[in-house]
């Protein structure tokens, strides 16, 4: 079935549940037992409980995989997936990953003998270069974040699985609508719920899917172990979330092409960055394994972070804040604020300009997007 339908439909039955349409929010941590250690099902619900795999059950399906573990919040999921690594082993990681994904291995997992090297791995080459004998895991994103790199995801998944390194794709950025990692051959697909697949930004819930029965064994051991489940209110909420992400997705597709023609237009943009645009170093990539483009969006003035604050500052249909994906647009100022912990120099060297603005199009009128954002640049 399609994308829109199994969204709607997969991972919960209502006819097991007198024909609700809904999942029942089923509020019980516990579950009686007929006898001791026979039951229906339940037990615990950190071990398992309805309304968490009725939303395992649809993003299983979404990502054409055959399992999935919902987690309490994005990194939590990674949380148990670099679990599945042992002290000495190595990791490979893109440069620009999440910044909290990127905390996690430095300041967690190196401590417990987990080593990580980061590589610009939109070239696969380099990749292959900084694997060693201990490399066990890849790490990507693609798009990334804030300046929309595009990872061959396909090209990297296979070069890991030739050298038996679990590779994982944090889809977040994509969404299982645009872009389905496991079917270019990565191993684990992990995601933020809290953008793209809630998408009303009222939740903070994370997910692992697989088609590996051993890798998915080993993430539902992590997850039950470590306790970082999400609550039942919002497994539902992510659930409903999912029901619209195929028409959110193409409306805020639809509203980033709008975004980025009066982008590339106005005089004060110096640089747009959007896989869509043929100069972006990685577009043919994009274009094969992307449905379509995405609703992320980084563009540049050539002013300094004073100016760059001014533009993002009292906006009245762009909200200021550092999510995404959600049904509101949302703009940062990455020198500001995301990125602000990092030094200036780094922080240029890596490509984030004083002036850098990232975008996340949500689903309001695309006129009144660009008139707001026609105002921040009149601003300067
Ligand atoms: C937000 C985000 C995360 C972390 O997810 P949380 O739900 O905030 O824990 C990981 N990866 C990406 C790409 C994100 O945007």
């Amino acid at each position: 079935m399609h994308f829109d339908t199994r969204a709607i439909h997969d991972g919960y039955d209502p006819v097991k549940h007198f024909g609700a349409v809904n999942p029942p929010v089923f509020l019980s941590s516990t579950f009686a037992q007929h006898s001791p250690g026979k039951h229906a099902g339940y037990e615990y619900a950190r071990s398992g409980n309805p309304t968490r795999e009725a939303l395992e059950g649809v993003l299983a399906s979404l990502e054409e995989g055959q399992y999935a573990c919902a987690f309490s919040s994005g990194l939590a999921a990674t949380d148990s997936i670099i679990k599945l690594l042992n002290a000495g082993d190595h990791v490979i990681m893109a440069d620009d990953v999440y910044g909290g994904t990127f905390r996690i291995f430095d300041k967690t997992f190196k401590r417990f003998g987990v080593d990580f090297t980061m590589v610009d791995t939109t070239v696969v080459a380099n990749v292959e270069k900084a694997i060693t004998p201990r490399t066990k895991m890849l790490f990507i994103e693609s798009p990334s974040n804030p300046l929309l790199k595009i990872n061959d995801i396909e090209a990297l998944c296979r070069l890991a699985r030739s050298r038996k390194i679990i590779s994982v794709v944090d889809n977040t950025f994509a969404t299982p609508y645009l872009q389905q990692p496991l079917n270019l051959g990565a191993d684990i697909v992990m995601h933020s719920a809290t953008k793209y697949l809630g998408g009303h930004s009222d939740v903070i819930l994370g997910a692992a899917i697989t088609r590996d029965a051993n890798l998915h064994q080993h993430i539902k051991f992590n997850q039950n172990a470590s306790g970082g489940v999400p609550g039942f209110l919002d497994c539902y909420l992510v659930h409903r979330g999912i029901k619209t992400l195929g028409v959110r997705v193409e409306r805020a597709c639809d509203n980033a092409e709008q975004v980025v023609s009066f982008l590339l237009e106005h005089k004060k943009v110096t640089r747009v960055h959007y896989p869509a645009l043929e100069k972006h170093p990685n577009h043919k990539v994009a274009a094969r394994q992307m449905k379509r483009f995405g609703a992320m969006i980084a563009f540049e003035i050539d002013g300094s972070v004073a100016d760059g604050e001014r533009v993002v500052s009292g906006r009245k249909v762009w909200t200021l804040g550092e999510s995404l994906g959600g049904v509101e647009s949302l703009l940062e100022h990455p020198a500001s604020m995301t990125h602000a912990s990092i030094p200036r120099e780094l922080r240029l060297k890596a490509g984030l300009t004083d002036g850098l603005i990232r975008l996340s199009c949500g689903i309001e009128h695309a006129d009144d997007l660009i008139a707001d954002l026609e105002e921040g640049l009149a601003s300067y």
